[in-house]
């Protein structure tokens, strides 16, 4: 019997990454920029070209990444904003937060993103946005998105939270939309050592509003422009975000290679496995199962000291805080069954083979024994 194997562990990326970081701590403290200084604009720069984008702008969080996105691109009271019930809370949050109304589109029980056939359903006179999460580390279909939304005359904005480094077509996050939103919270696969997040796009005067509206809707000292938030990222989490980003290709690459392995030894077990269409390159931020008694696998997994989450057990359509938009049970039910069946099993850069084999033994066990 081997040691606890946790769902998420940071502690291989840290100890890559240790000696440089703990030297540029040290200049960063002593250099005494601590908001917004050279390292930001660097890894706005430099998180921007990984993604094949014009401009990042570096925020406090995901939340707000969306939520500035949002605003920035005119999306305010009244407007409804088409998304996805199977994400974090956040995105729906976002929503709210600027006057807008979340319309949810079920998602497609294979993937778990929206469609264009879902959303196409969703749009009404008021439709002013459409908001797909790359939920897991897998794009949405941006093309048919983009299409649509095009069609529409509406604005597209990406919840690329969990999905740095994934592409459609060889083409990343933030490309096929008006702005992409990054969250660099720790768990995430580019992760800080606290909050931050980054709006990626390629429109200029996008960029430059969304700058003004981090830091009070200011221009120069003291001069605002307009009503803005304070969400500014931090230089000691860009500095060590940068020395993080140059090993990000490699520890996607070992997700991916984990999670070809699950596929390739759980392929005769009854659950439903990830699946990424052909023309994407999912980034694994979650290795994510369907199983008919997900309770009963969790429990036979904890009972042999190996994690697993439920991400998310609740669809945002169900959820007691956006009663008031007026959802019922079965509304959804791609997102309701999918909630109920989801586990996400252990993956994480720095997990070795032979624990892998352990979740898969068990993993088997639970099923042969059933
Ligand atoms: C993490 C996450 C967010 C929010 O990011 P924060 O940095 O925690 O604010 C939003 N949407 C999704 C899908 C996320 O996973």
């Amino acid at each position: 019997m081997m040691g606890k194997i946790p769902v998420i562990d940071l502690s291989y990326q840290w100890q890559s990454v240790k000696t440089e970081s703990l030297s540029v701590l040290e200049e960063v403290l002593n250099q005494g920029q601590y908001i917004l200084g050279n390292h930001v604009a660097a890894l706005e720069q430099e998180v921007a070209e990984y993604t094949g984008n014009r401009y990042g702008v570096g925020v406090g969080n995901g939340t707000d990444a969306l939520t500035l996105a949002l605003h920035g691109l005119g999306v305010g009271a009244g407007d409804e904003v088409i998304t996805t019930p199977f994400t974090f809370f956040a995105t729906a949050e976002a929503i709210a937060a600027v006057g807008a109304i979340p319309v949810f589109a079920d998602i497609d029980p294979k993937t778990f993103v929206i469609t264009a056939e879902t959303v196409k359903e969703k749009i009404s006179s008021k439709t002013k946005a459409i908001l797909p999460v790359h939920i897991f580390g897998l794009m949405a279909d941006m093309k048919s998105l983009q299409e649509l939304a095009r069609a529409d005359g509406l604005k597209l904005v990406e919840d690329a939270c969990q999905a740095i480094g994934a592409k459609q077509d060889s083409r990343g996050i933030g490309v096929y939309s008006d702005a992409a939103a990054v969250s660099f919270f720790p768990t995430k696969n580019l992760g800080s050592y606290g909050d931050g997040g980054m709006v990626l796009m390629e429109d200029e005067e996008l960029a430059a509003r969304i700058k003004r509206l981090r830091v009070h809707g200011s221009t120069q000292k003291y001069r605002h422009a307009e009503l803005g938030w304070n969400s500014r990222l931090d230089e000691i989490q860009a500095a060590l975000l940068r020395i993080k980003l140059r090993k990000l290709d490699e520890w996607t690459k070992q997700r991916q290679t984990l999670a070809a392995r699950y596929q390739e030894a759980l392929n005769q077990v009854p659950i439903q496995l990830p699946s990424s269409p052909r023309d994407t390159e999912h980034v694994y931020h979650l290795y994510t199962i369907l199983a008919q008694d997900r309770d009963g696998l969790k429990q036979h997994l904890s009972n042999q000291q190996i994690g697993s989450s439920v991400y998310y057990p609740l669809p945002l359509h169900l959820q007691p805080a956006l009663a008031g938009l007026g959802y019922q049970k079965g509304a959804l039910p791609a997102a309701e069954d999918v909630s109920e069946h989801c586990l996400s099993l252990p993956l994480y850069p720095g997990m070795e083979e032979q624990q892998q084999d352990e979740v898969i033994k068990a993993v088997k066990a639970y099923f042969a024994g059933a």
